[in-house]
């Protein structure tokens, strides 16, 4: 019996990739390998720190902070500060684990972490944002640093959490460096930071529709289900609209909006959203506006997937085990062809499994499953990309960042697509296993690093 405390979203995380590289050929090859995972499985160093802050009225808060420094084989610490409230060690853990493999499929020099508070955002002022933001980094930039760890957004935490960060962390050190990504275009941010995740993974989903229909399909006329209504589901909707596809929903933690018309939710709807967004409001409060009541429906407490009818392609954009086994098996027979993850683990195994047997099964007629590893990639890729501009003192244009971001995610499709022919080694007309291809990409790459 393990004297360790349980740790659900990080052991699923684990069990995950362990799962699909001991279903594969690749310990047979190397049985070095093996260790190599369990000493992966192991955080270099987890830091845990209180945060007592002020509220408005002048009362004493306390909140929870962490910074799990995971893997450094490839370079520094790099991931997320998540602040919600269902912050502690074990989603830390797992999200800290995901990024390692995820960091390596960008093929750029980043180790994995990932960090935290327990703090909730909503229905805070400006100024106990501040204030939380100011009391996070006192304790945090002890830990951190341009060369040794970098974090970056993640859930709770966009570029307003990451200014105020900024700049308590040169107001105590002094330094003006890549501390954080995410940073403001004018203080060093990168352009395209915002958009990358989202844009990121409809590059990725791209790459995957040309596959499956050799060359003959896009995004244009496919009808897309997107959850979540933040950064990534966001820019991932935009990007759908561009292409030509239609967005059947977003959601958020209280209910989704559903498209009652063939026009989808649009670029209009999209802005008005990222704006009460910054308010802290609900999609709620919009979804009874004329605006939206002439072309959405609002469903209180339910997920986009049981709900949008015929379907083409799912992106969950929200957070973790957000797509179930029984949502798995209605999107199947819903007609959905392509799900790729824009948040972290966003399907659970459960509903993995189902993905995988249908790609095992109907040959063409499956669903095609991308794992968040290798779909969401493209968020940490561009803040590599400005760690890059940061430490050679340059500034690239859109244009240019959005051509790297392209083809990094083109490279991360195809590098699990053939590292899943080779270690798994797909039947006759079956397509490779992307969760197996990336989870062996990745880790083969950080293993050899270690
Ligand atoms: N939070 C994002 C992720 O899950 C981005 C992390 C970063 O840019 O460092 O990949």
């Amino acid at each position: 019996m393990s004297n360790l405390p349980s740790e659900p979203e990080f052991e699923q995380a684990y069990k995950e990739l362990a799962s699909t590289l001991e279903a594969s050929t690749l310990f047979d090859s190397n049985p070095e390998y093996k260790k190599a995972l369990a000493v992966a499985a192991v955080p270099e160093r987890l830091i845990q720190f209180r945060v007592v802050w002020e509220n408005d009225k002048g009362e004493l808060q306390l909140n929870r902070g962490y910074r799990v420094q995971f893997n450094s084989a490839l370079g520094p610490y790099k991931g997320g500060l998540r602040f919600h409230p269902s912050v502690n060690l074990s989603i830390l853990k797992f999200l800290g684990f995901e990024q390692i493999f995820k960091n390596a499929l960008t093929g750029l020099n980043m180790g994995g972490g990932k960090g935290g508070a327990d703090f909730d955002p909503k229905g805070k002022s400006d100024n106990e944002i501040r204030r939380f933001c100011q009391a996070f980094m006192t304790e945090l930039s002890k830990h951190i640093g341009a060369d040794t760890d970098v974090p970056a957004g993640d859930i709770g935490v966009g570029g307003r959490e990451v200014a105020f960060m900024f700049g308590q962390y040169k107001k105590l050190t002094k330094l003006w460096g890549g501390i954080l990504t995410g940073k403001g275009g004018t203080w060093g941010g990168s352009l395209i930071r915002p958009e990358a995740t989202g844009y990121g993974t409809v590059y990725y989903l791209e790459h995957m529709i040309s596959y499956a229909s050799g060359g003959a399909e896009s995004f244009k006329g496919k009808r897309v289900a997107i959850s979540g209504s933040g950064n990534v589901a966001q820019f991932a909707a935009l990007k759908v609209i561009e292409l030509g596809g239609t967005v059947l929903s977003l959601s958020d933690s209280k209910g989704a909006i559903i498209a009652t018309t063939d026009e989808g939710i649009d670029a209009k709807h999209v802005s008005t959203i990222a704006d009460i967004k910054l308010q802290h409001k609900a999609l709620a409060d919009v979804a009874e506006t004329s605006d939206f009541k002439s072309k959405v429906k609002y469903v209180a407490g339910a997920r986009p997937w049981l709900e949008v009818g015929s379907v083409d392609i799912a992106i969950p954009g929200a957070t973790q085990n957000e797509v179930s086994k029984e949502e798995a098996e209605g999107l199947i027979k819903a007609g959905c062809k392509f799900i790729a993850e824009g948040s972290n683990m966003g399907s659970t195994q459960e509903a993995i499994e189902v993905f995988e047997a249908s790609r095992k099964e109907k040959k063409g007629e499956c669903i095609w499953y991308a794992p968040g590893k290798a779909a969401n990639a493209g968020g940490v890729a561009v803040s590599g990309l400005e760690m890059a501009q940061n430490s050679s003192r340059v500034k690239w244009t859109s244009e240019e960042v959005d051509e790297k971001l392209k083809d990094i995610m083109k490279n991360c499709f195809e590098n699990g697509l053939e590292t899943a022919k080779k270690y798994v080694a797909p039947a006759e007309g079956e397509f490779p296993s992307l969760v197996a291809g990336s989870n062996i990409a990745g880790f083969v790459k950080v293993a050899e690093a270690m």
